[in-house]
């Protein structure tokens, strides 16, 4: 089975943006907790500006996976609020990279401590919480490795080479780290993606079965197993009638024309009942083939004679059944029809076989003809 793969893409965004929506507290703690730490710091202020670059890379990043969100939800171009992500995201790594400035000289050991282990942590959990979305992710961490070589290029208290080494470390192993649960991200959305589409191959597969349980496949009109249903159902009380239907000398037609040819006449015939039942416009009014080349209709009426003149139509429009023109020789297409009426009470296999005896009378006395039951 093939798995769509813009749907995978799809869901693995989704489940991507969820996890980044329910880090909203997380990442608010680490917000306060880096305030916490400066507070300690011996100069604090710039490193509230640094705070608020953060705080600002953090909306925009939440803002753009909002857009973002959107767009995959309702299938609109992704391209734009993809772009804002990889900037907000690159904007997260400058701002984070920024905040492991060294701290003023007098700074309490643990504030710098404090800060530099949330840097860390929000370092690791924002790529791995995206860690399918690879042009973000991966934007995050080029920019929080480019700030620190900036540092360590104009900053003198930074310029040690043995900064970026650590840097590229950290780095890597988080791209490495971000990068395995991003494949299993996508492996379980894939996963996903595959179950919807089996439950919907087999809702169709059902549906078609129940299709098949009730109906005909060849001429759609209800089977002999509807008809027991009906049996079963009983007969409420109203008066029907019912038309028992044999096409003549059907089998000549298969032997002369073909079983294709055959079948093609049994389908026009079902659509020629069909078009009869519903000039009769009874409500419930239905059509059965029974096998071969026997039908069935209960007409939802009362009026014998109506039924009659239904049926003698019915043998009218059969008889104008024509094979079409590849086939040679000239062709004719009858039906020979029972009518009897259904009683209240009356069980249906008692009509049936009046009804059946008329038509075996109308077969006796010539072929396409009505002939009704005592
Ligand atoms: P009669 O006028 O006495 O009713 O003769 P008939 O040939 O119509 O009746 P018979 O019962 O001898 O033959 C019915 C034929 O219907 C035999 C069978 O090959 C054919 N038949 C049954 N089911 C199908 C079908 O699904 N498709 C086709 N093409 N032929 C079918
Ligand atoms: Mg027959
Ligand atoms: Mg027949």
């Amino acid at each position: 089975m093939t798995v769509d793969p813009h749907e995978v893409q799809q869901e693995t965004m989704i489940a991507m943006l969820e996890r980044e929506r329910r880090s909203l507290t997380s990442s608010i703690l680490a917000l306060v907790l880096l305030a916490v730490g400066f507070g300690f710091y011996s100069f604090p202020e710039p490193f509230y500006a640094l705070l608020a670059l953060r705080f600002v890379s953090f909306l925009f990043t939440r803002r753009a996976a909002r857009n973002l969100a959107n767009a995959v939800r309702k299938s609109r171009p992704t391209k734009g609020p993809h772009r804002l992500m990889v900037l907000g995201m690159a904007l997260t790594g400058l701002s984070l990279a920024l905040l492991l400035l060294p701290a003023p000289s007098g700074t309490p050991f643990a504030a710098v401590l404090l800060v530099n282990c949330v840097v860390l942590v929000t370092l690791t959990l924002v790529p791995v919480t995206l860690a399918a979305m690879r042009g973000p992710r991966d934007a995050m961490l080029a920019s929080f490795f480019l700030t620190i070589c900036g540092q360590v290029a104009f900053q003198p208290t930074f310029a040690n080479p043995w900064v970026i080494a650590v840097a590229a470390l950290t780095a890597i192993g988080i791209r490495m780290y971000a990068y395995n649960t991003g494949e299993h991200i996508v492996t379980a959305a894939a996963v996903l993606v595959e179950n919807r589409q089996l439950s919907e191959d087999l809702s169709d597969a059902l549906a078609h079965a129940e299709y098949l349980g009730v109906r005909d496949p060849l001429t759609g009109l209800y089977n002999r197993r509807k008809l027991f249903e009906e049996r079963d159902d009983g007969q409420e009380g109203q008066l029907r009638q019912v038309l028992m239907i044999d096409l003549d000398r059907f089998k000549s037609i298969n032997d002369r024309f073909g079983h294709a040819a055959g079948d093609r006449v049994l389908v026009a015939t079902a659509s020629a009942i069909r078009n009869c039942l519903e000039r009769m416009d009874g409500t419930s009014d239905l059509a059965f083939r029974l096998g071969g080349e026997e039908f069935v209709a209960i007409l939802d009426s009362e009026d014998f004679e109506k039924a009659r003149s239904i049926a003698e139509e019915l043998r009218r429009d059969i008889a104008r059944i024509a094979l079409d023109e590849s086939h040679t020789g000239s062709f004719e297409t009858s039906a020979s029809i029972g009518l009897a009426s259904w009683h209240p009470g009356e069980k249906l296999d008692d009509v049936l076989h009046r009804a059946d005896a008329a038509c075996y009378k109308a077969k006796n006395e010539g072929r396409n003809r009505v002939r009704s039951a005592a």
